[in-house]
């Protein structure tokens, strides 16, 4: 995970953040080397040049330049704005209270792990004492409602599912029956396209209307770099989205993604998937991830 991007910082550092005196120039250096290092990890060009340009400002301050331990103070500043870059601190699902039906609308293109990544939050939530549904609306995939009837049997999660084709009753109904069974999570798994399409942006819409989420969380594959940045763009213009959960990142070297989504689409990534066991999904923390990162 991360290790392409985080080679690059630690040669960075090495060089740095050992230096009993800094001048400007070392600091024009490193940025520069953490500029191509950034865009070598696929981060979007506009937050690479906020980053750099915030970091050579506050580095070449005084504070910085003066201080005791200069090339530590520099890793500082840099470890800082990492943190910030992405999202600054964790993010916790919004879910009401255990009397009332909190609604989880996934979204995701085909592929992004988005069936499996409802059965391993309706996992978690099941250990952390909730009462989830898994819902199976998506009708287009031809194995998801099998996909996902055989991970709720696995996790011990109920998931609810009709023989029709029309996703925006299985959502009202799957609710209609949470309400009635004591079902405090309802997680709703809609259809994806192999790319965004308006038949797709049109039927979550309804879905979204029908059910009134709480939560409406894209699922996008981390290993698509700034391509899933777009694609949660696109998302949040077209249906609204609440978060991001990034998966495949045990797959991911590089980080772009991770990096740019906060800056560019302003929605926080609530989870990380790890892996393809229905207990891989991880909260995901800015600090660690910058640590994780900058070695
Ligand atoms: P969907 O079409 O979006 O519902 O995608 P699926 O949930 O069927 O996932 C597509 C593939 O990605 C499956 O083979 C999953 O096992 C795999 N997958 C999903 N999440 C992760 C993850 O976090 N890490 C890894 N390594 N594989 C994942």
């Amino acid at each position: 995970m991360l290790e392409k991007v985080t080679t690059a910082f630690s040669d960075i550092f090495r060089k740095i953040g050992g230096k009993a005196s800094i001048t400007e120039k070392n600091i024009e250096d490193a940025v520069e080397e953490i500029k191509m290092a950034l865009l070598d990890a696929d981060v979007n060009l506009r937050v690479v040049r906020r980053f750099v340009n915030a970091t050579i400002e506050e580095a070449k301050g005084e504070k910085v330049l003066r201080a005791v331990d200069p090339g530590q103070q520099f890793v500082k500043i840099v470890h800082d704005r990492m943190v910030a870059l992405l999202g600054d601190s964790k993010t916790d699902l919004r879910l009401k209270g255990p009397d009332t039906q909190s609604v989880i609308l996934f979204l995701g293109l085909q592929g992004s792990g988005k069936t499996t990544s409802a059965a391993k939050l309706a996992a978690r939530l099941l250990k952390e004492g909730r009462k989830p549904l898994l819902a199976a609306c998506d009708l287009v995939r031809p194995a998801a409602v099998e996909q996902l009837s055989i991970l709720g049997e696995k996790i011990g999660v109920a998931v609810y599912r009709e023989d029709t084709k029309d996703a925006v009753k299985v959502a009202k109904n799957a609710l209609a029956f949470a309400k009635k069974n004591g079902h405090d999570v309802l997680i709703v798994d809609t259809a994806g396209r192999l790319q965004i399409d308006e038949a797709m942006m049109d039927e979550i819409g309804r879905i979204k209307k029908a059910v009134d989420p709480v939560e409406t969380l894209l699922v996008a594959d981390s290993m698509t770099g700034q391509n899933a940045v777009e694609i949660a763009k696109s998302f949040d213009e077209q249906v609204g989205l609440s978060g991001v959960i990034l998966t495949k990142f045990d797959s991911d070297a590089r980080g772009g993604a991770a990096l740019s989504l906060k800056t560019i689409t302003g929605k926080p990534i609530l989870f990380v998937g790890v892996g393809e066991k229905t207990e891989d999904l991880e909260p995901f923390y800015p600090e660690r991830i910058a640590s994780r990162i900058l070695g």
